[in-house]
């Protein structure tokens, strides 16, 4: 078969050139590290905090005004939804396994969300679903199982709050495996707004929180200060710590 050298030179720098804009996207993740400014009419940035999401279950970019977040939807963790014999798997004896397994299910998703996101004149509710999108890679859902009140599921709840519905791999719950207590980044919502731990930038409880567990102030990755969610410190049903109970305070984009 004949095949025309400048075919393929052509088609050899259209690669190099979409490589070089896919290495251009990881770079800006990475060194991108300044957090929104007041430019007016000025460029989007990268928010500083989505260097925290992890870097091979997600890939993190500006499109104009706005940031794509691709995930594999897999979390970068141990749980016992990994099943036995995958390098991730984490012997739970006390969970009451659903019938899947992790890698059984295509968990990839996209969010496109403003990188300067504004509130809403009204909150919207929560549906079923990926609510949002954690450091993990994993999917964050409400704190609703199936329509039903969580307790429903609760034993089938992994170490980290985390597990397998009728689809993918998610949490509900406080997600122990990097953040309990503490003020680190959980991930972020369909409204493009981040949701840190329990507790504030300065190791306090933030008191100022909204129905939504959402407050103005400073973040470990904004000191000038954003809008941004908690989980808050209250127990539900007397046992969990919910990521996220409430109702958007933003304008929510689908995440699929
Ligand atoms: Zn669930
Ligand atoms: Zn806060």
């Amino acid at each position: 078969m004949r095949r025309n050298p400048m075919v393929l030179i052509t088609l050899f720098l259209i690669l190099a050139g979409l490589a070089c804009s896919a290495d251009n996207d990881d770079a800006a993740m990475v060194t991108d590290d300044v957090a929104n400014t007041d430019d007016v009419g000025g460029t989007a940035e990268l928010s500083a905090a989505f260097a925290e999401f992890d870097e091979d279950e997600t890939t993190i970019y500006l499109d104009g005004n706005n940031v794509v977040i691709e995930t594999t939807g897999f979390p970068n963790h141990e749980t016992v939804y990994w099943g036995p014999g995958n390098d991730l798997y984490r012997d739970e004896p006390d969970v009451a396994l659903t019938p899947s397994i992790i890698p059984n299910f295509d968990g990839s998703a996209t969010l496109v969300v403003s990188a300067n996101p504004q509130l809403a004149s009204t909150s919207t509710a929560t549906n079923l679903g990926a609510i949002g999108i954690a450091v993990s890679g994993a999917a964050i859902f409400n704190d609703q199982e199936g329509n039903g009140p969580l307790s429903q599921a609760a034993a089938s709840l992994d170490w980290t709050g985390g597990h397998i519905g009728p689809s993918v791999y998610h949490y509900h719950l406080e997600p122990t495996a990097w953040s309990e207590d503490d003020g680190a980044l959980i991930g972020i919502l369909a409204d493009g707004f981040f949701i840190y731990g329990r507790k504030d930038y300065d190791g306090n409880y933030p008191t100022d929180l909204d129905a939504s567990g959402g407050h103005f102030g400073p973040t470990p990755h904004n000191p000038d200060g954003e809008y941004h969610y908690h989980i808050q410190n209250e127990l539900y049903l007397n046992q969990y710590y919910v990521i996220f109970p409430g109702d958007y305070q933003g304008t929510p984009n689908s995440i699929n």
